[in-house]
């Protein structure tokens, strides 16, 4: 049923304005579609719908919401801009057109992949919410994409979900979201495949051992008596794609892969962390050199938790995760768990971007120096600086994405690659043109840095660099050099 309530009480505490506007984007979308229909044969505003249910479910904000409802007015329903922006203002304009736009890149190969990649983030540098909504978008679609009629358009959609948009949700960091379209897409593209996981997860009774609701029991047990307050544990499958990749990294030896099932216990803070590894360790033998620390060292899409295997004492290996409630939060939405309908935006405008949109990157960022940051504590005010900046996105000539700080140049774009490259910097092209290295960057841009043996940082570059990491390691290297 599609029942505004149904999106409404999924809200944690919803505003007044919340609901008025969410009910009214609600009413008019519902109104724009009605009369057309999916190729499933059910009213197109389900698509709508169920499109505003995933956002929600997220916990994104309501203008995210409300334009997750009526993402597909402009496009499909030939409403006009005009008509939407007097109705529900600049800002929820602009997030529906930019989900248009973004639905006409069509995923055609290798050439045209990097080149879409590129415009999706370009559109993403504007407001990283175009792109969620776009990926709600295609969840739904994807779910129901065995409806479709035509086998050539079911193909190509699932191999854009698992080319494009699951990668993009790797990166946003929204770990739950990748393993659905991964599994949804998984039987399109590789059905012999799909097959072999299902069999394997059928030979070996994956996720209904008794086994596992026994070593479950005990493990919560162990940890009750360990008077630790606030913990809760539970057990995740591995989603199908993600195992059949692992197979194949090890020969298709499922007795190798220890992961299947994982069990995860989520704490209060990082010390509990590290108290629960010790518990389970004094009970259970782990596997020698399979303990996994990435809270120390979060891996690069800044995935935080404490990875060990242990024997369960009854002939099985499972392994278990350990990481605090915001650390799994942040694992199962990522991006999305820091656009929550409860904060402020400012309005936007054209002569200025959006601010607080919690950029791509910043997550990283805020990662990569955190270590820093607790052991000297220096580098707290740069941080928050460049937290609340603008970034700019640019390409290597590889089509990899690097974020940077707006005003970044071609100086802070080499430091960000590698500090060795930085360091050794003799000149920069941008769009294959050679460049001063003073040069602004701007999103879009492919950046290509001339290294030579001989070429070393100087003063002057600090004038030219726009990101803490570039003046930290220009800083460092003037400094052994005056040494
Ligand atoms: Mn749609």
């Amino acid at each position: 049923m599609t029942n505004v309530n149904k999106i409404i009480e999924l809200i944690h505490n919803p505003s007044k304005d919340d609901v008025i506007l969410i009910t009214k984007a609600y009413k008019f979308a519902k109104k724009a579609h009605s009369g057309s229909k999916r190729f499933t044969g059910e009213p197109y505003f389900t698509h709508a719908f169920e499109t505003a249910k995933n956002l929600t479910l997220w916990g994104v904000d309501s203008y995210s919401i409300a334009a997750g409802l009526l993402h597909d007015v402009l496009e499909n329903e030939n409403i006009k801009n005009e008509i939407l922006e007097k109705e529900f203002g600049e800002e929820i304009l602009f997030l529906v057109d930019g989900v248009t736009k973004l639905g006409t890149l069509k995923y055609r190969g290798v050439k045209r992949h990097v080149e879409s990649l590129r415009k999706l983030f370009i559109a993403t540098s504007h407001d990283v919410r175009v792109l969620i909504i776009k990926l709600a978008d295609r969840l739904h679609n994807i779910k129901t994409l065995d409806g479709h009629p035509e086998k050539e358009k079911r193909e190509r959609i699932a191999l854009e979900t698992l080319e494009i948009f699951v990668p993009l949700a790797d990166r946003l960091g929204m770990g739950r979201l990748k393993q659905e379209l991964e599994d949804y897409a998984f039987p399109y593209i590789y059905p012999q495949e799909y097959q072999t996981v299902c069999d394997f997860f059928q030979q070996k009774n994956i996720g209904l051992s008794q086994h596992i609701e026994q070593f479950h029991l005990a493990l919560k047990n162990k940890i009750t008596d360990s008077g630790i307050k606030e913990v809760k544990t539970s057990y995740r499958v591995k989603g199908k794609y993600s195992l059949y990749n692992k197979l194949l990294r090890y020969k298709m030896d499922i007795d190798k892969i220890y992961d299947i099932i994982a069990f995860r216990v989520i704490v209060s803070t990082i010390e509990d962390c590290y108290r629960i590894l010790g518990i389970i360790h004094s009970e259970w033998k782990p596997l020698p050199g399979r303990i996994k620390d990435y809270i120390a060292i979060p891996k690069p899409n800044g995935y935080q938790s404490i990875h060990s295997t242990v024997f369960t004492g009854s002939g099985e290996i499972v392994e278990i995760q350990i990481r605090t409630q915001q650390m799994h939060k942040e694992a199962e939405y990522g991006i999305a768990s820091h656009l929550s309908y409860k904060e402020k935006y400012l309005k936007h405008s054209k002569t200025q971007p959006i601010i607080i949109k919690k950029q791509l990157g910043w997550i990283q960022e805020l990662l990569r120096w955190q270590k820093e940051v607790s052991e000297s504590g220096i580098f707290l005010k740069d941080l928050k600086m460049d937290f609340f900046k603008f970034r700019v996105f640019v390409f290597t000539p590889k089509g990899d994405v690097i974020d940077l700080p707006l005003d970044s140049t071609p100086i802070d774009f080499a430091y960000t690659i590698h500090s060795d490259i930085g360091n050794h910097i003799a000149g920069a092209k941008i769009n294959r043109k050679m460049v001063s290295l003073k040069t602004t960057l701007k999103s879009g841009d492919i950046v290509e840095i001339i290294t030579k043996k001989t070429a070393r940082p100087t003063i002057k570059w600090l004038k030219y660099t726009n990101s803490n990491l570039a003046r930290r390691h220009i800083n460092l290297y003037l400094q052994r050099q005056s040494e």
